[in-house]
C-alpha cells in the first residue's frame, strides 16, 4: 500500500486531531502517503482532498475539533454513493482509508470495505456510546468540560440557595450526565436508559436532602431526556421552582460541552489508536474497529462491533443515587 486516506465523520470530538496526527505520522513511519479527505463521506463523494505530510500535521495535537473538518453526509447511506466513494478514491489514488467518527461512520466503513476500499475504524466521539469499546476519543476531555463548567454554577447557585438544572449532551445516551452527574455532586441525574419519576426522583429528593440542611442543588439531565420524552429543562426547573418554592434556573450547555483542547487520556488514547488503525491497513486487514478495552488497543470486525449491545453501568448508577443524598 502507497497511499492511504483519513477522513473525520459526524460530530467533532476533541482528540480528533491527535488521531489525524498519528494516522499520517506513522503512515510515514510505514513510506506511505497521506490524504485527507475533508468534511468527511461528503469530501469522499466531492473529491474534497488535501495533503497530509509529517510537517503539516505539526501543531494540531493540542487543538479540539478537526482540522480535516467533519460532516454528515445523510446520501451516504445509500449503495450508489458508497461506489461512488471507492471509485473517487481509487482514481486519486488512496488504497486504503482511516475513518474516525461514531457508530454511523463505522457503518460507512463497513459499506466502503465491502465496496473493496480497505477501510479501518477508529472511535471518536464524546458520547461514549460506542459498544465494542470502553473508550471513545473525545470522551474524557468533554467530562472535564462539563465539569468544569458545572463548578462554575455551583459557586452562584450556592451563594444563592438556588437550584440548576443543566441539560448535557447525549442524543440517545446517558454516560456523558452520569459520569459528570457524579464528578459535580448531582442532586439528581436523569439519562435515558432509566426510567424517572419526577416527583419521586426529583422533587422528593430536593424536598428530602432539603430536609437534612442542603440548601442548593444541582440536577443533570441528558439531552436525550428532551428527544424521547419531549421535557426540556425550562419546564424541568419551572416545576422544581413552583413546587418546593426554590428559585430554579436551566441551563443548556450545548456545543460547549465539544471545544477545547483534548486532555492528556484523548491525545494518548487518540495517539495510540491512530497507530494501530495504520499498522492494520499495512498488514492488509479491511472492515476492523481499533478499540480501547482495559490497557490494551485491539481490534474488532466492524459488523460483529456494530452488533453488540451497551448497556449502562449499574453499579455507577446505583453508587451515584447512594451518595447524592
Ligand atoms: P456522532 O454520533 O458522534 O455524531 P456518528 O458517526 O455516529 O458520530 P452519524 O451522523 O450517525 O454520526 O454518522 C456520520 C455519517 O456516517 C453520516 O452522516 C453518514 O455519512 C454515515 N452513515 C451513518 N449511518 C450510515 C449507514 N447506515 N450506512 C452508511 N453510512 C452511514
Amino acid at each position: 500500500m502507497k497511499k492511504i486516506g483519513v477522513l473525520t465523520s459526524g460530530g467533532d470530538s476533541p482528540g480528533m486531531n491527535a488521531a489525524v496526527r498519528a494516522v499520517v505520522r506513522t503512515a510515514c513511519y510505514l513510506g506511505m502517503e497521506v490524504v485527507g479527505v475533508r468534511y468527511g463521506y461528503k469530501g469522499l463523494l466531492e473529491n474534497d482532498y488535501i495533503e497530509l505530510n509529517m510537517r503539516n500535521v505539526c501543531d494540531i495535537i493540542h487543538r479540539g475539533g478537526t482540522k480535516i473538518y467533519s460532516a454528515r453526509c445523510v446520501g451516504f447511506r445509500e449503495m450508489e454513493n458508497v461506489r461512488k466513494g471507492v471509485q473517487n478514491a481509487k482514481e486519486h489514488g488512496i488504497e486504503g482509508l482511516v475513518v474516525i467518527g461514531g457508530d454511523g461512520s463505522f457503518r460507512g466503513a463497513r459499506d466502503l470495505s465491502n465496496e473493496g476500499l480497505p477501510t479501518i475504524a477508529m472511535p471518536g466521539t464524546i458520547d461514549n456510546d460506542i459498544v465494542c469499546t470502553d473508550y471513545t476519543i473525545g470522551f474524557d476531555t468533554c467530562l472535564n468540560t462539563i465539569q468544569e463548567l458545572v463548578d462554575r454554577l455551583r459557586d452562584t447557585i450556592e451563594s444563592h440557595s438556588r437550584c440548576s438544572v443543566v441539560e448535557v449532551m447525549g442524543a440517545r445516551a446517558g454516560y456523558l450526565t452520569l459520569n459528570a452527574g457524579i464528578a459535580v455532586g448531582a442532586t439528581a441525574i436523569l439519562i435515558p436508559e432509566i426510567p424517572y419519576d419526577i416527583e419521586k426522583d426529583v422533587i422528593g429528593k430536593i424536598l428530602r436532602t432539603r430536609a437534612t440542611g442542603k440548601h442548593h442543588f444541582i440536577i443533570m439531565m441528558a439531552e436525550g431526556i428532551r428527544f424521547r420524552d419531549g421535557l426540556t429543562v425550562d419546564q424541568l426547573a419551572k416545576r422544581i421552582q413552583d413546587e418546593t418554592g426554590i428559585e430554579t434556573r436551566a441551563t443548556v450547555l450545548g456545543h460547549m460541552q465539544r471545544g477545547g483542547s483534548p486532555s492528556v487520556r484523548d491525545r494518548v488514547k487518540a495517539s495510540q489508536m491512530g497507530n494501530k488503525a495504520v499498522h492494520l491497513l499495512y498488514e492488509g486487514s479491511s472492515n476492523r474497529v481499533v478499540v480501547s478495552k482495559g490497557e490494551e488497543i485491539i481490534d474488532y470486525d466492524i459488523n460483529e462491533a456494530l452488533e453488540m449491545k451497551k448497556t449502562i453501568d449499574m453499579d455507577l448508577y446505583n453508587c451515584a443515587m447512594e451518595i447524592s443524598l
